[in-house]
């Protein structure tokens, strides 16, 4: 089941980063790295820090954007030094673990867990693509682990976690009815926004902000496939109309 975690790492300055999230993951029985136009990579300096988990850092994916990273996913959970709460369910490890897992045994498609940039994090752009958040409990004068550290409580979370969940659910949905997968939801949010356009909602206001919270909206939400044909057949049937 854990092969169908994703860790993504977002625009890592240091490739010895990239080495320890690596062996981090080997430790705990993750294997699916992708990197999200990272600083220096292929790097010799992440092979020496990766040690035994060089065939982590050989398969490891480069995408040129987190929504390409994610697009295939069911679930999308960012992580977060900051207990910024507003608007995303924000969970603490141990229950970020079971969500996951849960999520794997219900869709066949990866769950994604999103590692920000050292000194930065990830964007606002960067999280309103993620579904849920989880934070790591710190000292609250000194909340930022290093980006590796992260990676490994995380990954053990979930290795431990992986080691209690056995039965599998009794129906697993299928078709129109599985959970849509972040690329998905990604297409819903452009068709909403071009008849928001198409019916001049947006007058002279900026569509940014009101389309940000509409993502996040959208995201949280978890919605089916079916769900997401509905809300498109709607839409095409105002485009018909205008
Ligand atoms: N100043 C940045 C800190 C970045 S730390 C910020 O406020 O976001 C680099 C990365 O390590 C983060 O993007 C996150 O992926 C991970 N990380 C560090 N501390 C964490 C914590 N307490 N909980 C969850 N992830 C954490």
């Amino acid at each position: 089941m854990l092969e169908n975690i994703r860790v993504v790492m977002v625009n890592t300055s240091h490739p010895g980063n990239i080495g320890a999230a690596a062996r981090a993951m080997k430790n705990m029985n993750l294997t699916q790295l992708y990197l999200v136009d990272p600083v220096e990579f292929p790097s010799a300096e992440a092979a020496s820090r990766a040690t035994h988990a060089v065939d982590i850092i050989n398969s490891a994916v480069v995408c040129a954007s987190l929504e390409a990273a994610t697009a295939d996913c069911s679930l999308v959970i960012g992580t977060s030094a900051r207990e910024r709460t507003l608007n995303w369910v924000v969970e603490n490890p141990h229950q970020m673990a079971a969500t996951a897992l849960a999520q794997l045994q219900s869709a066949d498609a990866p769950v994604a867990i999103v590692f920000g940039r050292e000194r930065t994090g990830l964007t606002n752009e960067e999280l309103a693509l993620c579904h849920r958040l989880v934070h790591i409990p710190t000292n609250p004068d000194c909340t930022s682990l290093n980006v590796a550290a992260a990676v490994q409580v995380i990954a053990y979370e979930l290795f431990n976690s992986s080691l209690e969940t056995h039965a599998e659910p009794a129906t697993k949905p299928e078709g129109d009815d599985q959970v849509a997968k972040a690329g998905q939801i990604q297409t819903l949010h452009q068709h909403l926004y071009q008849v928001m356009t198409d019916i001049e909602f947006f007058g002279s206001n900026n569509p940014e902000n009101v389309m940000r919270r509409l993502q996040i909206f959208l995201n949280r939400s978890q919605p089916s496939r079916r769900e997401l044909n509905i809300l498109h057949g709607i839409l095409t049937a105002m485009q018909r109309k205008l």
